[in-house]
């Protein structure tokens, strides 16, 4: 059973590795800017409500993101174990997210930093803007979603740090050699990968 936490600026590769370590470690990855940007594709109420601050680099306020989380967390496949990629953001997510976890008698194993400088991770979100066309991804919203970051995001790496969880990787070079850090951090941790995920 693994409860993993990717947390990281914008452009840090995330959503990158959060696939191959769902992989590599047998759980589901949760990523709430993906159930967020699914949401407004579908035209929900949800996704209706939270496309005005996705778009503006905001923050979707805390009491949607933390229903969201809820529930997902609440799924079978969520059960034993998980990788949380984007959520918490805010003090408020971490607070709820520590009453989740206590009242399931749970807590999380490892917070992943991925740490990236600034000028990295603009150049490669100004890439993905070309290749994806993120609605969020322009350059005016890219620059407030880093200043939103580390007014509010930046400082919960501090809370974690401080309960002896947090483990911080250097984001930069190829895909698979950050993958390679992260494994063998986690491995001196005590988490190894699930026969699936080796396979
Ligand atoms: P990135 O981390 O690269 O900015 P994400 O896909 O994680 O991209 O998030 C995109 C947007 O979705 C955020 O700018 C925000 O508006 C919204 N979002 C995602 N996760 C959260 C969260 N935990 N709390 C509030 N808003 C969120």
């Amino acid at each position: 059973m693994t409860r993993l936490l990717l947390i990281g600026p914008p452009g840090a590769g995330k959503g990158t590795q959060a696939a191959r370590l769902a992989e590599i470690y047998g759980v589901p990855a949760i990523s709430t800017g993906d159930i967020f940007r699914s949401n407004v594709k579908n035209g929900t109420e949800l996704g209706t409500k939270a496309k005005a601050f996705m778009d503006a680099g905001d923050n979707v306020p805390d009491s949607l993101t933390n229903a969201l989380i809820r529930d997902r967390l609440e799924e079978d496949d969520a059960k034993n174990g998980f990788l949380l990629d984007g959520y918490p953001r805010t003090t408020d997510q971490v607070r709820e997210l520590d009453e989740f976890l206590a009242s399931h008698g749970s807590a999380l194993d490892v917070v992943v930093e991925l740490e990236a400088d600034t000028e990295v991770v603009v150049g490669r979100l100004r890439k993905r803007a070309l290749e994806q066309g993120r609605s969020d991804d322009t350059e005016e919203v890219v620059r407030h979603r880093l200043e939103v970051y580390s007014e509010q995001t930046a400082p919960l790496i501090k809370t974690y740090a401080g309960r002896d969880v947090l483990v911080t990787i250097d984001a930069l070079g190829e895909v698979d050699a950050v993958t390679a850090r992260i494994t063998e951090a986690l491995f001196d941790r005590g988490i190894s990968a699930t026969d699936a995920g080796s396979r």
